[in-house]
């Protein structure tokens, strides 16, 4: 468990590219001591400058960055990579391919001038915590792609970093190796009480090794909570459409009741849940894929042709786009008007180019006249 410390922090950090891209817009984060923070967000959404802001490969325009009380980055104050004191493993494991794994993992250790007893006892060390006690005298060419990773891994905690920054660090592996690794390296983390920052583009993974989870997008820090709060309390919608694969509808709450027109459907507000107070007036509605059932389009038409007043307000008529089978729950794509919802089912699933109803059971409203600014 992590504890309460803040360990590393960023304070209105901003940063511009030379070519007047934004990499970050006044992000705010706090780490604790211990805990395992990953990063998620589309592809240019700024994990990667975040990550490097940290690391010291980039500079922040604006803002400050410190690590355990000591600012690294501010407008005066530049402290480089190799005083920061940090552990990295990236995508691709670059080893030395003319070292041996063990000088391999030697390596920082002979930067800080470690003496060479206490330099071999830290190698045999890591090596066993990454599982390959005896690949020391190995040649990288010899390694399989996991065992690479593992020594990249070993190299990164060898000299006991302030803290391990992994950039798609298990991204180039293979199931079931990658799930095999990554409760490796969680385990790993724990025991070692080591500060962790993780970016990848995977939610699974962010959610099964987080303790928290920081959502950006276009350089904004969109949320940051537990697993559960992205995937139960989206803070926006453009979380709640990224990270939960919510369907978004754009309307107008008036007397108890949601409506948006293209494709039309109304649903009572008592459905919806919302942050402050009963929905009113103009907003977005995000519904989540368990949200949804699927309705037979021929169910549902009969039904309406016997019983005219049936109420099939929250009903949409689509057509099945995919359908995909899922270990706990399948997963179908339906086309409604200009919309794709996803939704998720048990039981049969319906074929390609099916016709459908969707009932939408609930939603999240978030009030205001448009989807958040993404500038
Ligand atoms: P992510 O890691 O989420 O994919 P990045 O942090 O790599 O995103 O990129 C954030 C934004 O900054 C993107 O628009 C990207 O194109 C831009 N960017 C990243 N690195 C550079 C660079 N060296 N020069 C100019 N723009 C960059």
């Amino acid at each position: 468990m992590s504890n309460s410390h803040p360990y590393a922090s960023f304070q209105d950090v901003s940063l511009e590219y030379p070519n007047g891209t934004i990499g970050l817009s006044k992000a705010n984060l706090s780490i604790n001591e211990g805990e395992f923070i990953a990063l998620v967000g589309p592809s240019g959404s700024g994990k990667t400058t975040l990550l490097n802001t940290l690391a010291g490969f980039v500079h922040p325009t604006t803002g400050s960055v410190s690590i355990n009380g000591q600012v690294v980055a501010d407008e005066s104050i530049f402290v480089p990579p190799e005083h920061r004191h940090l552990g990295m493993v990236f995508q691709q494991h670059a080893l030395w391919p003319h070292m041996s794994v063990g000088r391999n993992v030697e390596y920082p250790l002979k930067q800080t001038k470690t003496p060479q007893d206490e330099r071999r006892r830290r190698v045999n060390w890591a090596l066993k915590l990454v599982g390959l006690e005896g690949f020391s005298d190995r040649n990288p060419s010899e390694l399989s792609g996991g065992q690479s990773q593992r020594v990249a891994i070993a190299r990164a905690i060898v000299a006991q970093p302030r803290m391990l920054l992994l950039d798609e660090a298990l991204s180039a592996l293979d199931e079931p190796l990658r799930e095999s690794l990554r409760l490796e390296l969680r385990h790993m983390t724990i025991d070692l009480g080591l500060t962790t920052l993780h970016v990848t583009h995977d939610r699974g993974e962010a959610i099964a090794l987080a303790d928290r989870i920081v959502m950006l997008d276009h350089g904004h820090i969109r949320q940051i909570g537990t697993p559960d709060d992205l995937l139960n309390r989206p803070a926006d919608p453009i979380v709640a459409s990224f990270f939960d694969d919510a369907t978004l509808f754009e309307g107008q709450c008036d007397n108890g009741i949601f409506r948006t027109h293209k494709p039309s459907f109304h649903i009572p507000t008592r459905l919806l849940q919302t942050e402050d107070g009963m929905p009113e007036g103009p907003g977005t509605l995000a519904v989540l894929p368990d949200a949804m059932t699927l309705v037979e389009d021929s169910i549902w038409r009969e039904n309406t042709a016997v019983s005219p007043d049936m109420d099939t307000s929250s009903l949409l008529s689509g057509t099945v786009m995919t359908s995909l089978y899922g270990p706990q729950v399948n997963t179908v794509v339906v086309k409604a008007d200009d919309l794709t919802l996803r939704c998720h089912i048990t039981g049969a699933r319906p074929r390609q180019g099916e016709h459908v109803g969707v009932r939408i059971n609930k939603g999240i409203f978030y009030p205001g006249n448009k989807l958040p600014r993404r500038t």
